[in-house]
């Protein structure tokens, strides 16, 4: 590294006090354009925090064979889903990228080899919620993709080796879902709010309550917690984001819960933010 390089960086990614870590309940890219009580939720958790020198994204809809991390300086906006209206199409989140984030994520992480990726950018995943948070695109989003090949306790293991970018004014998002059935939703319950099936239910209480308690193996072996848990967490994907949004959270940091509300029976909001003012 040369002197400009370290300069850079040191201006970028200066020593700041540790930044909360947060959960965001995404839900349907919809909440991207739509004006609701989610949006108000992200909206206001974004005022409370002090402006981060970048974000870190865990998102649901980046599952890649091995570890990446967005290293380019202009990342795209990725509409990666079908079937919504062309306004929804038409959003750009033109925020800058931060490769000196990308390869201080790379340097920090020993757990495995994490890889420079020049192809991705931001999916609706980060850029939904994100836009809501900051809608000047006046911070650098950086995103981590979530190997598919892994077991749980490995997604958690890996995020613990994230703690030191809190102190540096980074903002670490995992972005999903923790009660995610998109097979099952009640489509004509869509505008009921706070509808859940009973299993939803009772797996967000139980997730809830692990969490609070600060319980975090359950959560993590969540597959042995029953057939709620089994019909909440069908896929891994928009659960993961959550496991690492806890490893991070320090053993006295509180967690605030927000959003924490059902939709269409089988998908909660819930969101969380632990540690910060
Ligand atoms: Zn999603």
């Amino acid at each position: 590294m040369n002197l400009n390089e370290l300069n850079k960086m040191t201006k970028s990614l200066g020593s700041t006090d540790k930044m909360p870590v947060l959960f965001l309940g995404h839900g349907s890219p919809m909440n991207a354009i739509e004006e609701n009580e989610f949006v108000a939720g992200f909206r206001n958790v974004g005022k409370e925090i002090e402006k981060p020198n970048a974000i870190l994204c865990i998102s649901a809809h980046w599952e890649t064979k091995g570890t990446f991390v967005t290293a380019m300086e202009n990342p795209r906006t990725i509409h990666d889903f079908g079937g919504f209206p062309k306004e929804l199409f038409e959003v750009q989140y033109p925020a800058l990228g931060s490769p000196e984030l990308a390869k201080e994520t790379k340097r920090i992480i020993t757990k495995t080899e994490i890889g420079l990726d020049d192809k991705w950018g931001l999916d609706h995943g980060a850029w939904s919620v994100i836009r809501h948070m900051y809608p000047d695109t006046d911070v650098p989003v950086v995103q981590l993709s979530l190997d598919y090949s892994k077991s749980p306790q490995f997604h958690y293991e890996l995020a613990k080796e994230l703690a030191s970018l809190r102190q540096k004014g980074v903002l670490i998002v995992g972005s999903g879902n923790m009660v995610h059935n998109l097979r099952k939703v009640a489509w004509d319950k869509l505008n009921e709010v706070d509808y859940a099936y009973d299993w939803a239910k009772e797996a967000s209480e139980k997730m809830k309550e692990f969490i609070t308690k600060g319980d975090h193996q359950p959560l993590i072996n969540y597959s042995t917690q029953g057939r709620a848990f089994e019909l909440a967490i069908p896929t891994p994907e928009h659960y993961l984001p959550l496991l690492y949004t806890l490893a991070l959270k320090e053993e006295k940091e509180e967690v605030n819960l927000f959003n924490d509300k059902a939709v269409g029976g089988s998908i909660t909001m819930t969101s969380l933010k632990t540690g910060g003012v």
